[in-house]
């Protein structure tokens, strides 16, 4: 497939992606859009024009600051949506590339957009299903020789988070503060962490909401996703260490954490699938699957300097995931908790085998004994003030490429 519009040819927006997103232009209200290239596309005026008159949408929809109305209409409808976008742009379709009035309306450039949260969320979980990563942490905390606790290859560990606090990229945030417990000291003391760490995550957006009682099973599991997003779930390690036992993480984890704003829908990524790790011990009948659940997603993470210097230091992939999302669906819905449209599932920090492709730098300086050097001489066991993490991910294949952008966040001193 081929655009008439010109697209970049390491764009993440090719013709075979068209995720979804919320944009605003000179302060005016938010409206859903896609991308293209280097050009989004305003939803809003797609549909004034007629674009989907044969799906019936109501105008509300598109002119809304969120995509969750959107979502709702279902897969049926939002599938349309997505292949009506890829046959307006085609190369097969010239109607769009010879009305200059209409391509103004549509097309905005996407550096003069400003790019705001895609959905409104209203439950956020995060899981630990990366088993480097659950590795990683339980040889560094626990026992080396017995890193992995016993539940980890029976249950795909999850904590239910906060929705309040999760942003979108480009949205700065405060280094927290909060209680820690030196080694040497007797007593907790109080102030801004002195171990903020990012941790590279992608979640997932349901489409469908459930009744209480009602299961969604693994087999089900991808008609209730929509779709999915970077997601950089910020920690403080220290304040963690020190509040984790025996509830879990909290305020270590919940003063932030950063999207990209472009949602990939399932069936963008539905060709980059992949066949997951093999799970032994056989896991309960209910988290069994058959296909290929894992996706062949590859992720970076750098670091930027106050001056804007960026250092690239982890390459990792969304395939080392050892539980995948239709797993982590029907567990989260095994008990018979109820869910909802535009809710958040995050996959917990995905690391790859070695130190090249850890996903936190508790990992990458392993607790801070192995500092990160920068270019500007400077070194980097967690993260600074004034640092921006910025992470990226994008599946490809020959020619096709669909990726999601980036996240990006700086950290700014605490208030
Ligand atoms: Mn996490």
């Amino acid at each position: 497939m081929k655009s008439w519009l010109p697209i970049p040819l390491d764009s993440d927006f090719s013709i075979y992606n068209f995720p979804f997103g919320v944009y605003q232009i000179d302060n005016q209200k938010p409206r859903l859009a896609s991308i293209l290239g280097e050009h989004v596309i305003d939803l809003a005026a797609m549909n004034a024009l007629g674009f989907f008159n044969e799906l019936g949408i109501a105008e509300s929809v598109f002119e809304n600051s969120f995509l969750n109305d959107f979502i709702a209409l279902g897969k049926n409808t939002t599938n349309k949506v997505r292949a009506i976008l890829i046959e307006t742009f085609s190369t097969d379709n010239a109607a769009l590339a010879v009305n200059e009035e209409h391509k103004k309306l549509i097309l905005k450039n996407y550096q003069d957009v400003k790019m705001c949260m895609p959905v409104k969320v209203g439950n956020y979980t995060d899981f630990y299903s990366s088993i480097q990563h659950a590795t990683n942490v339980g040889t560094m905390f626990r026992d080396p020789k017995n890193a992995l606790l016993p539940n980890y290859k029976h249950i795909p560990i999850g904590y239910h988070g906060r929705a309040s606090s999760i942003t979108v990229s480009g949205t700065n945030f405060y280094r927290p503060k909060g209680q820690t417990k030196p080694a040497d000291a007797e007593l907790p003391v109080f102030g801004p962490t002195k171990q903020l760490d990012f941790e590279l995550e992608m979640a997932f957006i349901t489409g469908k909401s459930t009744q209480l009682g009602q299961s969604v099973s693994t087999a089900q599991a991808e008609d209730f996703i929509f779709g999915m997003v970077l997601f950089n779930d910020w920690s403080a390690r220290d304040m963690q260490t020190w509040e984790y036992v025996p509830l879990g993480p909290f305020l270590a984890k919940n003063f932030c954490s950063t999207v990209s704003p472009w949602v990939v829908t399932l069936e963008a990524l539905a060709q980059f699938r992949v066949a997951g790790e093999v799970q032994e011990p056989t896991v309960l009948p209910y988290l069994q699957y058959s296909g290929n659940k894992n996706i062949d997603i590859n992720l970076s993470v750098s670091i930027a300097t106050e001056k804007g210097i960026e250092q690239p230091i982890s390459l990792s992939n969304y395939k080392y995931m050892y539980w995948n999302m239709n797993q982590q669906l029907a567990h989260h819905t095994v008990n018979g908790c109820n869910i909802e449209v535009g809710d958040m599932y995050a996959s917990g920090t995905i690391s790859g085998n070695d130190e090249t492709a850890y996903g936190s730098m508790l990992e990458l300086t392993w607790r801070g004994t192995k500092p990160i050097q920068m270019p500007d001489g400077t070194e980097r066991k967690f993260i600074n003030n004034y640092d921006t993490v910025i992470m990226k991910g994008y599946a490809a294949k020959g020619d096709i490429r669909v990726g999601f952008g980036e996240v990006r966040a700086k950290v700014l001193p605490s208030i």
